[in-house]
């Protein structure tokens, strides 16, 4: 880890005076942390080195490794190993390209194979500069057995910070050196700034989920912060190793070639170049096989500041031959199946050696708000207002893309053959509603082209609002209207937006699917903290409406997993947009004690009766009420409070019968007699029933007024189980306007107001 760390640590400075948490590299923290949460880690690193011990005397007794005679003498045989590099990423820069990848693996063979640079090492180290004869090659052939060139794309919103939780899409950890990248790293960890972290041997046996390297995406090129991580993955500890941060006391790594130091945070210079503090007359007595001094060996009195190892700010870095021995000494243990990755059999599995391949390209794209990189993601329009579509199609160098639209695109049809352009986002927009079918075409420089339809590219929404003033109801229905409140699951897991079979008053409605499903060892990454799905409504026009007399109404129905407070995190932002182009405005956030009212569930929650669900009134303020307000309804799942527990701990949540109007979600609540009655639906445009509850086996009668006392309909009917049934059809209050419902049963009666529209 060398260069750019300065500019880190000016920043960090200005902000802190004092002492502060020195880790770009987390490995340390994270070793800690894996130790304290399994007993392995440590049983399994006190085998490691024990057996790397053995191993390197062994070296020493055979002569390879500071001996009397010398002690630079290298190994001849090489160690290939099979990479697989994970992208986690939502489209922003940390969307690496194939070419980033190739430049990283290029930069990591030259490290480990002693061709960079190295005229800069001073004096004293020059003759133990060591070289590690290690072979990175990616994967030509995934854990399927398919043909691969050793890269996987996700996209995710794990990639701000996941860490661990973003080692999605792992190939066997024992099989692969697997590498991810994302966008931001050590938000999980606590330590400041933080650039990468690998596992050693040990933790990689102990968390084998874990096993790998993550590493921020723009650190795997120009600096060393890839070699000196594939350092700690075969076993390589800081120099300083003293359990401490870097420069606070003396340690050492138990490589007898690079000398006791405190570490260096800071630029190269020759103060910390030939620093001795901790290294001053540093030899190493070997002792012979019958246990005799055998030789002693004067290594240098300075530290090794230039070592990959170390943190300092040094142009040129390398490893020591004791380094080299050691990380041989690990790739020759079976912890952390590190002497598989190299096995001929292996080899063979993952197509380490074989040439790589041709692919057809992946296509994909990403459409956004604006024109710029960081302009907001969305898949959602109105006619004629435009969206910016950009070719994110990999797997090869893309020398064409060509792109389709329907819905009377303004650009049906767009093609790129200028490399410039290919991945330069272009304007569209559309001039029919409903959801926009789209192919994209992309075209590899040597190994043919890819052509995939997507059906739900983007949604356009109807360009006139409907009229609220009589009110609008959405109980989902198949068919009706209900295609036009799209859903989107962005992240393309298993937390989102879908129908349901069951309802408040019907039998269908939408939940939220919050109860996790995952089970077993998908648990151990992809958490979904951090996620959301929107769900659309059509566009209202409100500009009839009043105040106190525009209202969005809903009923709903949640459960939680857990009734412990601070493990219920879900959360609902209902926001509205006036202007057509995705200015949100905050309407109303439900979350701990407002979304979720039937408590904790541990089995995933479905409701069975009205009395599960809850109606909410929110009062639409002068300024949602526009021509083409929309509402969005965005879901974020929570998660428990615990450091260890990564499930979602909510459950299901269910909306149904959302209603903008001038009246409120439960119009009848007045409730005049003893009798428990509800009147459903209400409003209502066609049937209508009343709901008679806790009177068994006993009759009912009921008298349907209009407003003007005239009656309309009378029933009786026997009342049968907790929550009687009696339908008014809706041929007896086809006239809109207001009924009254009377209810009486013995000497109970009950009246509700009935709104039909
Ligand atoms: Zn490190």
């Amino acid at each position: 880890m060398k260069k750019n760390y300065l500019s880190l640590v000016l920043a960090l400075m200005l902000v802190a005076s004092r002492g502060f948490a020195q880790a770009p590299c987390a490995t340390d923290e994270m070793h800690k942390f894996y130790k304290q949460q399994n007993p392995a880690v440590q049983v399994y690193e006190d085998q490691l080195n024990k057996s790397i011990k053995a191993f390197i005397a062994a070296q020493v007794n055979a002569g390879k490794f500071a001996s009397k005679t010398t002690a630079t003498r290298s190994d001849t045989d090489f160690y290939d190993i099979p990479v697989v590099v994970h992208i986690i990423h939502n489209y922003g820069g940390e969307n690496l390209k194939d070419s980033n990848i190739y430049a990283m693996i290029a930069h990591l063979n030259k490290f480990y194979n002693k061709q960079s640079a190295l005229s800069t090492i001073i004096e004293p180290f020059k003759k133990y500069i060591g070289n590690a004869k290690m072979r990175f090659h990616l994967a030509t052939i995934d854990p399927l057995g398919n043909p691969t060139k050793g890269i996987t794309k996700r996209i995710s919103y794990l990639t701000y910070g996941g860490d661990d939780q973003a080692k999605m899409d792992q190939w066997p950890p024992t099989s692969y050196f697997n590498i991810w990248t994302e966008n931001v790293i050590g938000r999980g960890i606590g330590v400041g700034i933080v650039l990468a972290y690998a596992t050693f041997p040990a933790s990689g046996a102990a968390f084998p989920y874990s096993d790998g390297v993550i590493s921020r995406f723009d650190y795997i090129n120009d600096d060393n912060t890839i070699e000196h991580e594939t350092g700690h993955y075969f076993d390589l500890a800081h120099p300083w190793n003293s359990g401490e941060g870097v420069g606070e006391v003396c340690g050492d790594d138990e490589v007898d070639d690079t000398p006791p130091t405190k570490g260096h945070f800071s630029v190269c210079g020759s103060a910390q170049l030939y620093d001795t503090t901790c290294a001053s007359n540093y030899f190493k007595l070997y002792a012979s096989a019958s246990g005799m001094v055998d030789s002693v060996v004067n290594y240098p009195d300075t530290t090794n500041t230039q070592n990959i190892m170390d943190y300092s700010q040094c142009a040129q870095s390398m490893l020591t031959i004791g380094q080299v021995w050691r990380m041989r000494a690990a790739l020759n243990s079976t912890i952390g199946g590190r002497s598989n990755l190299w096995d001929s059999t292996n080899l063979a599995i993952t197509g380490a050696l074989a040439p790589y391949p041709d692919l057809k390209p992946v296509t994909d794209f990403c459409v956004r708000q604006g024109l710029a990189q960081n302009s907001t993601l969305t898949y959602f329009t109105f006619p004629g207002v435009s969206l910016h579509f950009s070719n994110k199609s990999w797997q090869d160098t893309i020398t064409a893309v060509n792109w389709t639209f329907s819905n009377g695109a303004s650009k049906p049809t767009q093609s790129f053959t200028t490399l410039s352009g290919i991945n330069n986002s272009f304007e569209n927009n559309f001039s029919e509603p409903g959801w926009v079918n789209m192919t994209l075409e992309a075209t590899g420089n040597n190994s043919g082209t890819t052509s995939t339809t997507y059906p739900k590219a983007v949604f356009v929404a109807d360009n006139t609002g409907v009229d609220a003033l009589s009110g609008y109801f959405m109980e989902f229905n198949p068919g009706a209207d209900r295609d036009k409140w799209p859903m989107f699951n962005y992240y393309n897991n298993g937390f989102k937006w879908d129908y349901a079979n069951v309802g408040y008053y019907d039998n269908t409605c939408i939940k939220y699917q919050g109860f996790d499903k995952r089970a077993g060892l998908e648990l151990l990454t992809g958490t979904p903290k951090g996620d959301f799905d929107d769900l659309y409504s059509v566009p209202f026009d409100l500009t009839g409406l009043t105040s106190g007399n525009c209202n969005l109404n809903f009923h709903y129905s949640g459960a939680s997993r857990t009734s412990a407070s601070e493990h219920i995190n879900d959360s609902l932002f209902i926001d509205y947009s006036i202007d057509k182009k995705h200015t949100w405005v905050s309407l109303a956030k439900l979350g701990k004690g407002t979304l979720l009212n039937k408590g904790a569930l541990s089995v995933e929650y479905v409701p069975i009766s009205t009395s599960d669900w809850a109606a909410k009134t929110i009062s639409i303020p002068a300024a949602a009420r526009n021509k083409y307000t929309v509402f969005r309804f965005r879901y974020k799942p929570g998660i428990y409070k615990s450091a260890f527990d990564f499930r979602s701990s909510g459950n299901n949540f269910y909306l149904d019968r959302v209603h903008v109007s001038p009246w409120t979600a439960e119009v009848s609540d007045l409730k005049m007699g003893t009798i428990d009655v509800k009147v459903v639906p209400n409003p209502t445009q066609g049937d209508a029933y009343v709901v008679v509850k806790d009177v068994q086996n006993s009759q009912a009668q009921v008298v349907v007024m209009d407003i003007t006392g005239k009656v309309v309909y009378t029933i009786t009917e026997q009342l049968k189980g907790n929550a009687a049934r009696i339908l008014i059809p809706h041929d007896a209050i086809a006239t809109p306007g207001i009924y009254l419902v009377q209810t009486m049963s013995g000497s109970q009666s009950n009246t509700q107001k009935l709104v039909v529209y």
